[in-house]
Formats: C-alpha cells, sequence, structure tokens
C-alpha cells in the first residue's frame, strides 16, 4: 500500500474499464499515476465485468462511429502490446422496421463513412443467415462488416497489467470518500484516512458518479444507475454450430420500442446471449439483484427471431451489471470546473454503450488532463453543460 502524501501527476478514481484504460493512457504518457479503487479489482458490482462486450461501428451520430472506428485501431494496438487477444471479429447485424429513424441514420452514417453496408429485406436476410434469423414483413436488416465482441473482463485485465507495465501503481479496497482543491492541486481523501494529492484527478466511478460528484461539488448531474442483466439462452439441439462466433453469424441489436442486442455464441458452449438496453432503477451500494427486465419481451424476440432454433422458455445464465444513464444515452466527458477548473475531469454517463469505445476514451480523458483538450472529438455532445436545465 502506497504511504499518504505521495505526489502524483494524476490520480484515477473507479478502476473499472474506463478507469483502466485512462491509467494506461496516462501511464504511456509518461505521467506518474495512481489508481484507486473501492472494491477488489476485476469485481461484479460495477459495470464492466463478465465476458462480454458487443463493438459496432453501426450507430446514428457521426461521431461515435468515428470513435469506435479509431477504437477498433486501439484495441489491436493494446492488444498487441499485451500479448493476448481481447477482440473477436464478427459482423453486425441491425433489425427494425423499415421506417426506423435509427436505422435509416445508421445507413446515411455508412455511406458518409464509406462503411460496406447491406439493407436487407426479409426474405434476404433468411437466405443470408440460412433460415436462422427471420425479421417481419415490414422489417428490414442492415449487415455491416464491423462489428465484434471484447471480452470485458479481460480487456479491464488487460489495460490493467499494461498501466503498470508502464509504471502506474494501482490500488483496490481504496474507497475514495471527498476530493479537495489545494491551491492548484488535488488532494484525495478515502475511507481509510489517508490523503494523497495529485495535480490532476480523474473521475471514472461509474454508477457511483452522482454519490461522489455531489459530495464534491454540490453538482447533480442527471446520471441514472439502472440495475440490468444479460442473459444466455440455450440454443436447441444439432443447431449449436450454426451460431458460433468465428462462422458467419453476427453480432446483432434489434430497434424499435424494445431495443435487444446480443451476440455469437462464444463464452458459454452452446448458449447465445440476447440482453435488453436498459433497466431498473437501483442504489448502487443497496441493488436488488433482480429477477431481471422485460423478461416477457425477450422471451417472445427468441421465439421470433432465431426461427424456433433457440429454446425460449427461460435464459439459462443471467448476469446482473449496471448501467449509468444520462437522459440522452450520450457520455459525460469534460472538466468538472467550479474551483476544480480544469483540474478534475470526469468520464461517465457511459449509458450502456461505452465499454466497445473504451480505450479511445481513456485516450481522451487523458488528452484532457495533459493538453487541456482532444482532438479525437468534438466534445460539446459530451458536456457536463447540456443539462443545466436538469441541475
Ligand atoms: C449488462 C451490460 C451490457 C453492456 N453491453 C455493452 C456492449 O455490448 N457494448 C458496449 O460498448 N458497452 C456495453 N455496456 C456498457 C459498458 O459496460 C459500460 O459503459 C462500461 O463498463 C462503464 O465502465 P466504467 O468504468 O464507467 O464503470 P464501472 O465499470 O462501474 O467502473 C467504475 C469503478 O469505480 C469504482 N468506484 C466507484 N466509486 C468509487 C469511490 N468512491 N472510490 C473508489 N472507487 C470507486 C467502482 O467500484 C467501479 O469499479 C454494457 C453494460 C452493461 C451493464
Amino acid at each position: 500500500m502506497e504511504s499518504s502524501g505521495s505526489d502524483y501527476d494524476v490520480i484515477i478514481v473507479g478502476a473499472g474499464v474506463m478507469g483502466s484504460s485512462t491509467a494506461y493512457y496516462a501511464a504511456k504518457r509518461g505521467l506518474k499515476t495512481l489508481v484507486l479503487e473501492q472494491f477488489d479489482f476485476l469485481h461484479h458490482r460495477g459495470s464492466s465485468h463478465g465476458e462480454s462486450r458487443t463493438i459496432r461501428a453501426a450507430y446514428p451520430q457521426q461521431h461515435y462511429c468515428q470513435m469506435v472506428m479509431k477504437s477498433y485501431q486501439l484495441w489491436e494496438e493494446a492488444q498487441a502490446q499485451a500479448g493476448f487477444n481481447v477482440y473477436y471479429k464478427a459482423h453486425h447485424f441491425d433489425m427494425g422496421s423499415s421506417n426506423d429513424p435509427m436505422i435509416l441514420s445508421v445507413v446515411e452514417n455508412c455511406r458518409q463513412n464509406n462503411l460496406p453496408c447491406q439493407l436487407l429485406r426479409r426474405e434476404q436476410v433468411a437466405e443470408k443467415f440460412s433460415g436462422r434469423i427471420d425479421i417481419p414483413d415490414d422489417w428490414v436488416g442492415l449487415s455491416t462488416e464491423y462489428g465484434g465482441v471484447i471480452k470485458a473482463t479481460k480487456a479491464v485485465t488487460m489495460f490493467q497489467s499494461l498501466a503498470r507495465s508502464h509504471g502506474a501503481v494501482l490500488n483496490d479496497n481504496v474507497e475514495v470518500v471527498d476530493i479537495k482543491n489545494d491551491g492548484g492541486s488535488v488532494v484525495i481523501l478515502t475511507a481509510k484516512g489517508e490523503k494523497f494529492r495529485g495535480k490532476k484527478c480523474v473521475v471514472t466511478v461509474g454508477a457511483w458518479v452522482n454519490k461522489l460528484v455531489k459530495k464534491i461539488s454540490g453538482v447533480e448531474i442527471p446520471i441514472q444507475p439502472l440495475e440490468t442483466h444479460l442473459c444466455y439462452w440455450r440454443i436447441k439441439e444439432g443447431h449449436q454450430g450454426k451460431f458460433t462466433i468465428g462462422g458467419d453469424f453476427p453480432t446483432f441489436a434489434s430497434l424499435g420500442r424494445v431495443l435487444l442486442y446480443g451476440s455469437p455464441s462464444f463464452e458459454f458452449p452452446g448458449l447465445i446471449k440476447v440482453a435488453v438496453h436498459g433497466g431498473n432503477l437501483c442504489d448502487p451500494d443497496k441493488r436488488p439483484w433482480g429477477a431481471g427486465v422485460m423478461m416477457d419481451e425477450m422471451k417472445e424476440w427468441v421465439e421470433g427471431r432465431f426461427c424456433g432454433l433457440v429454446d425460449s422458455s427461460e435464459p439459462v445464465v443471467k448476469q446482473a451489471c449496471m448501467y449509468s444513464m444520462t437522459p440522452d444515452e450520450d457520455f459525460v466527458i469534460d472538466f468538472l470546473g467550479g474551483e476544480f477548473e480544469k483540474n478534475v475531469v470526469l468520464g461517465a454517463g457511459f449509458s450502456g454503450h461505452g465499454f466497445k469505445m473504451a480505450p479511445v476514451i481513456g485516450k481522451i480523458l487523458t488528452e484532457l488532463v495533459v493538453d487541456g483538450g482532444t482532438n479525437e472529438v468534438d466534445l460539446k455532445h459530451f458536456r457536463i453543460g447540456r443539462f443545466k436545465s436538469d441541475f
């Protein structure tokens, strides 16, 4: 354990995927870096644990599309440095009503970014996936090249080991209870009474963001902690091989009133992941560990879309996780401001779709610390100020 009173260039609070990737990019840029995590590293009480997360470039917003394309490159670079893989290739397939505005925007974005895509009617979908995916007559499917799966806990481990290899210090079981401005530097106070001093601080505390940020600045950002579940469903006997990763089965999302997503069979042989985007409001410290979200809608979807080849009676494995949801589902990447000015940087509100972009987000958070700005994206999409009327 590091002794109190140490000096760091940057102290990162929270070691989920965002804090861990930031630690890697900060240490790689030569910053004396400290990470403080309240629980054990790789615990299962936040948002970054588990087997898999989907990566896809199919976004309705141009800036996310570009951030994902940059992330593909950064995932490749980081895993090459680590010496093991966390990204596994797959195509991606979106489906939804033919007049769904999201699908239409994704098509437009693919065209603008020169990403090959195929817009398919029901019978073309049936043909492309040889009877494994069916959509209603008034839906369309959109197939794109850029999908894939990231191994979640393995990716967090990767960033933590890479950060250590560049000299970062990472401490777990250290809860940060306050952050003070102290004459242009930042003092971090822990529940055990330790103090750490840093020139800058990055706060990446996931669903706990308002507990900490309200304490230190009085500002309450409208980010809601939601409990949700990843569900794995049993593929019927004899059909398992048709849904595996590495073949032609894609990562997928189904758009509309209920938004579902999933990935090919990979982490548990014979099971396929399908989950609902959304969740139930929760207190991150008093979780209900509830039964699941929109189970009936999921069962109906699994039965209808997978042509009866997947058992829709119940998921076989359920893994609980938390979203940090903003009202517009866009991230919060900004300086905290106020008395901290540019000394405290916030990365939060990743709204159930941030994991894929963790490398570029870690890079951006580091650039905000070191350079005071970034060229990776226009931060206007992610400013805290956009919620001003909600404060
Ligand atoms: C079920 C589910 C499915 C998802 N699927 C996808 C997907 O397919 N694709 C995708 O791109 N994204 C997906 N996401 C979103 C993605 O996983 C999250 O955006 C991402 O993991 C958020 O990481 P984080 O580091 O912000 O939060 P976390 O992982 O929660 O990390 C925050 C850390 O801060 C620590 N902390 C909190 N308070 C303190 C404190 N006071 N002191 C010290 N430490 C503290 C916490 O213990 C925690 O470890 C999904 C999320 C969930 C829950």
